[in-house]
């Protein structure tokens, strides 16, 4: 490592916190600039594989996020309105001991307060209320100044754009380029469990439809049940990528579905719209003194549930890379390691949109027949794709 000086990362997001946290446990200086005025988080649950998983425990995070965890016992993929399974998947125990760590649900709020108390306990200064907007390298000085929308300026060794999906270190880095709509909505929302009138099975449960699917799993040790539903759309309206939705007109969309969902969906009283947007492979998350990690440089649809998963892999992966070389290697490395990944599951995320949503009719059924088949016939071919994705450990050597 040569003297890299103080670390600058814009956003506070789970990618921006994990590589904090991995940096300052290098013994390296970070500053945290967040623009959000509190650390107030919308409700909403993540699934965190046990590829993200080991990060966290490397991290010294496994115990504190233990008590609000949820262990799935499968990952299923059921039609929408029989029910019947085209895959049923073990997680649960299956998974910790085929992975060497476990599937858990967590609620987002909850990782992130760990992750910021984990933060300020090491020396991580968060700074909240600091929009970066831009930045200036000079190469003589080694050093980057980065400007901050209240008017003033840091400067640092190394600027880290962890700054999510519309993200101003990428566009500074690489030009204005918009998000691209992807012609999908998701409505997420948790709901009480004292408050449903079905019962909702112990899995991470997809509902395959055609032009939508719906997907529950538990929260907070089964306290909770929180939903995604996704809902094709040619256009979005509105300005922000979220926004309240309208419970009502979730409730109309998933009519008639299986009583599983539509019984679990009259129990929602609030519900945010979130417009699913991505962005094509970036020709590089690195330039001099600044690196991009998590949505900031790959942002996916949320249908393998592993955005989060992949800014958690890249947060610890850079700092592995920033304590071991060199700078400029390092950020070679880090983008070596961590772009054909990111890459890869953000193909197999998108594929994923023709699968649930049963993209060609009666093909997209066949589709989902096949893969019926092969859980039967071949599971050996399902667990291999499972295994690349939750197998994949950046903690090792
Ligand atoms: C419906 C849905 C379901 C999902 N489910 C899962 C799941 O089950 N599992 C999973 O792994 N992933 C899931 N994801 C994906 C996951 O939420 C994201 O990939 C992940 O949160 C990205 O983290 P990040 O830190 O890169 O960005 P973000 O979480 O977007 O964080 C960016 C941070 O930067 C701040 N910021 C932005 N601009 C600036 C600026 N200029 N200056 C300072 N601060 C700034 C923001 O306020 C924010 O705090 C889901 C996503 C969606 C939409």
């Amino acid at each position: 490592m040569d003297q890299l000086g103080r670390v600058v990362i814009a956003g506070a997001g789970i990618g921006g916190l994990c590589a904090a946290l991995a940096l300052s446990k290098q013994g390296i200086q970070v500053l945290v600039c967040e623009q959000a005025t509190t650390l107030s988080e919308v409700g909403a649950g993540l699934q965190i594989s046990p590829n993200a998983l080991k990060v966290l425990r490397h991290l010294g995070l496994e115990e504190e996020l233990r008590p609000f965890a949820f262990v799935p016992q499968h990952a299923a993929i059921r039609d929408y309105r029989t029910g019947d399974y085209y895959l049923k998947s073990p997680l649960g125990a299956f998974a910790q001991e085929r992975y060497g760590a476990p599937y858990w649900h967590l609620h987002r709020a909850d990782l992130h307060r760990v992750l910021v108390d984990a933060c300020l306990q090491a020396g991580v200064e968060l700074v909240l209320n600091s929009t970066v907007l831009g930045y200036r390298e000079h190469v003589a000085q080694q050093q980057v100044s980065i400007d901050l929308a209240d008017g003033r300026e840091l400067t640092a060794g190394l600027l880290i754009g962890a700054d999510g999906i519309r993200s101003n270190i990428r566009e500074h880095m690489l030009g204005p380029e918009s998000p691209r709509f992807m012609g999908q909505v998701a409505w997420r929302g948790v709901i009480p469990v004292s408050d449903l009138t079905v019962d909702v099975k112990p899995d991470a449960c997809v509902w395959a439809g055609p032009g939508r699917h719906f997907v529950s799993y538990y929260l907070r040790g089964g306290d909770y049940v929180n939903f995604v539903a996704v809902e094709e759309r040619s256009d979005w309206q509105s300005e922000s990528w979220r926004e309240e939705g309208d419970v009502e007109a979730l409730q109309r969309a998933f009519s008639g579905w299986h009583p599983e969902v539509s019984g679990l969906l009259k129990s929602a009283h609030s519900t945010f719209l979130w417009a699913l947007n991505g962005r094509e492979e970036l020709p590089t998350w690195h330039k001099g003194r600044v690196v991009l990690l998590g949505d900031a440089c790959h942002p996916m649809l949320p249908f393998m549930a592993q955005g989060a998963a992949m800014a958690i892999e890249d947060g610890y992966v850079l700092a592995k890379c920033l304590s071991r070389h060199s700078l400029k290697d390092a950020l070679l490395q880090y983008e070596q390691s961590r772009k054909p990944r990111a890459t890869k599951i953000q193909q197999m995320s998108k594929a994923n949109a023709g699968l649930y949503h049963m993209h060609g009719g009666m093909l997209g059924r066949m589709k989902l027949t096949a893969l019926q088949a092969a859980g039967r016939f071949v599971p050996t071919v399902i667990q291999a794709k499972l295994d690349a994705v939750y197998g994949y450990d950046v903690t090792k050597d």
